[in-house]
């Protein structure tokens, strides 16, 4: 959701084009490993006080489990609360759609209120947005990532189900992620803090301006992307 200020310099086409650092494409199962990894990372970092590669693992980490908010169904499918599974490893990611299983209708206008196949939502089944900005192609009948960086979605299914701007057509699905990314994200520093006891996770804050800015935006519950 909040797209760091790297991903626009040279790394932007690695970046973006890896799809599990954005949960695009489906990749749920590589997102949720960079994620706990991430965490084990972190964890680590505060234990040895080195403050400084955990607040820029945070950053990482945040950026991929906001992104699950906004490039999954999963306010489509009527959740509001956090998908816990995505920071604990021994839980599994239940009910993903198969490369097979068509997921979106055609939105030729690409303004459509909710593209998700009626049988995607009756049976809850989680899928994301594919990407790309070189090639056109992905698996049939799969939902878009959208926005005019995508040139999937310009081969049908048309469109994109990418929460990350707030449009006329997108209101409530865009406030619903940010609402959902928000607790998410509380969640997982609460994750942190447990692990790290409080003293060093008052430490790893008061050093870290980034995080105090995170915790600003968080409660300005501002933009998604
Ligand atoms: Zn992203």
């Amino acid at each position: 959701i909040i797209c760091s200020r790297s991903s626009f310099s040279v790394n932007f086409t690695v970046r973006t084009e890896y799809a599990p650092h954005h949960f695009n494409s489906e990749a749920f199962l590589e997102g949720r490993g960079l994620i706990i990894e991430g965490l084990v990372a972190i964890k680590a970092n505060i234990r040895e006080e080195n403050f400084q590669a955990a607040r820029e693992t945070l950053g990482r980490v945040l950026h991929t489990l906001q992104d699950f908010y906004s490039h999954s169904n999963w306010v489509e499918l009527g959740y509001t609360e956090p998908y816990i599974n995505l920071i604990r490893p021994d839980l599994p990611l239940e009910n993903l759609a198969d490369i097979s299983t068509a997921t979106c209708s055609d939105c030729a206008s690409g303004k459509c209120p909710n593209s998700i196949l009626p049988n995607i939502l009756k049976e809850k089944k989680l899928t994301s947005g594919y990407m790309g900005i070189f090639s056109a192609a992905k698996p049939k009948g799969k939902c878009s990532h959208g926005g005019a960086g995508d040139l999937t979605s310009t081969a049908e299914p048309r469109g994109g189900i990418s929460k990350d701007e707030r449009r006329a057509d997108n209101v409530a699905f865009h406030n619903a992620a940010v609402n959902v990314a928000t607790a998410a994200s509380l969640q997982l520093l609460e994750d942190i803090r447990l692990a790290a006891g409080d003293n060093n996770f008052l430490r790893y804050e008061v050093q870290n301006s980034v995080l105090s800015k995170l915790y600003l935006m968080i409660s300005l519950s501002t933009g998604v992307t």
